[in-house]
């Protein structure tokens, strides 16, 4: 099985190097914005011809969005543009061409209706302090030393690392993965090197291929299982959070910068910010790390994993509990589960967003108009049951696949028993505001039958 995978590694850079990189960031950052420029002037060229009624045909030529076209006028005019062109290596500059074409295409599809999501803006122009340094190399000697303690990379050259690549080097070796890329990028304060690679990968089975577990991402806790384990979140993370809020704080003390009056940050601003930067970069290691252990033992260990499909973006525009839901990483551990699965041979069954999963019974199948978030422990008036409530949404999500598989419905079944008429429930939704596809509101999906509808299975 062929994958695209990425690995990452921290980097320890001279200050030489450093400056190497950050060269070829701001190259990157200046074909970006010099082809930028272009595409809009080119744009309003065409637009006030326009206006003046110049026939189409006698129109200015538009520029071609594509990387190739971008390409194409950024070598026309480089050695005008940026006569130090020959300093770095043309990567850098095409680096900075790929993100613009990109972006341009992303604006345009969200503009036609082609592309899912939230709208996307026009390309703005990168500023050099606002911007993340980064520069990708897509060709030319990229390789792990045999020591696993140092890369190579064009014109950057020997760089050495923070840890050892032997993960990687490894695949390496024995020919089960291949490089395409490596980008060196600054994120969390610290200099990193992400490779992305082809892999190879054997055939797994989950330890235990019969085995389901519903898993229910928490406030509290980072998972609740149905086998009743309750998965923390990382020990650490709470503390390192702490730390970021009152950094946080010994900042805004300081005399950061004014754009209006032109004041400079102070050295002491410069680096409180640092520091800060340094604690987020560390907050998020620990939420990743947290999120990878947990994805890697259940798909590593259970035949199917039965997961919720929570509307997050709807979720992070709740303020209030927009900061602990962002940091759960709800959609990254859907995310890291749909593929682990995949790897190990399991699969991943994805709840529909309106089924009541905290709010039907486990025990007896009985239904709740209401369910507070307060209510921690979940109390059924129909058959007595009283048990967590997190608890009691795993076990109906794992009861789900079992309904799933006696119902007979692969994906292909699942489609077609799609377009039967299905019974129309009591009202009563789990429902985030402004979140209800048209058709859908007010309606409940009730167990049973609809098995293959409240159930996808995710890859
Ligand atoms: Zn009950």
């Amino acid at each position: 099985m062929k994958t695209i995978q990425a690995y990452r590694f921290a980097l320890d850079l001279t200050s030489r190097q450093e400056r190497d990189v950050l060269a070829h960031a701001g190259a990157a950052r200046v074909a970006h914005n010099w082809a930028l420029a272009k595409v809009k002037a080119v744009m309003d060229q065409r637009a006030a011809e326009r206006s003046y009624g110049v026939p189409e045909e006698l129109l200015t030529p538009s520029l071609h969005w594509s990387l190739a076209g971008l390409r194409k006028a950024w070598n026309a005019a480089k050695p005008t543009v940026a006569p130090w062109w020959g300093e770095v290596s043309k990567e850098a500059f095409n680096t900075g061409l790929d993100a613009l074409a990109r972006g341009l295409k992303n604006w345009a599809d969200s503009r036609k209706g082609v592309r899912a999501g939230r709208p996307v803006g026009f390309p703005r122009f990168k500023s050099r302090r606002r911007t993340t340094p980064s520069v990708r190399f897509t060709t030319g000697a990229i390789r792990v030393e045999p020591g696993r303690m140092h890369v190579v990379l064009p014109r950057l050259g020997r760089l050495k690392l923070h840890e050892s690549a032997r993960k990687l080097a490894r695949r390496l070796d024995n020919g089960t993965a291949r490089i395409m890329s490596a980008t060196v990028r600054r994120d969390g304060g610290r200099w990193h090197v992400a490779f992305t690679v082809e892999v190879e990968r054997a055939e797994h089975r989950p330890a235990r291929p019969q085995s389901v577990v519903g898993v229910d991402v928490g406030i509290k806790h980072l998972a609740v299982l149905s086998t009743g384990e309750l998965v923390d979140n990382p020990r650490h993370l709470v503390a390192a959070q702490q730390r970021m809020r009152s950094l946080g704080r010994a900042l805004s003390r300081k005399t950061g910068p004014d754009r209006r009056t032109g004041r400079r940050a102070s050295k002491r601003w410069e680096r409180a910010a640092a520091r800060l930067g340094r604690a987020h970069g560390r907050v998020a290691n620990l939420r990743r790390d947290g999120l990878h252990k947990l994805t890697t033992r259940l798909a590593r260990e259970h035949g199917t994993v039965v997961v919720e499909d929570l509307n997050v973006a709807g979720m992070l525009r709740n303020r209030r509990l927009a900061r602990r839901i962002a940091d759960a990483g709800f959609a990254e551990i859907r995310r890291q589960l749909a593929y682990k699965t995949g790897w190990n041979g399991g699969r991943l069954l994805v709840a529909d967003r309106w089924y009541p999963s905290s709010k039907t019974c486990s025990g007896c199948g009985a239904v709740k108009t209401k369910l507070a978030l307060s209510e921690r422990e979940y109390e059924c008036e129909a058959c007595g049951l009283v048990l967590d409530r997190d608890r009691n949404a795993a076990l109906n999500l794992a009861a789900l696949a079992a309904e799933f598989d006696t119902a007979g419905s692969g994906p292909v079944a699942a489609r077609g028993a799609d377009q039967k008429t299905r019974p129309r429930g009591q009202v009563a939704t789990k429902r985030e505001p402004g979140t209800a596809p048209a058709g859908q509101t007010g309606t409940v999906l009730p167990r049973g039958r609809t098995i293959d509808r409240v159930l996808a299975k995710a890859h």
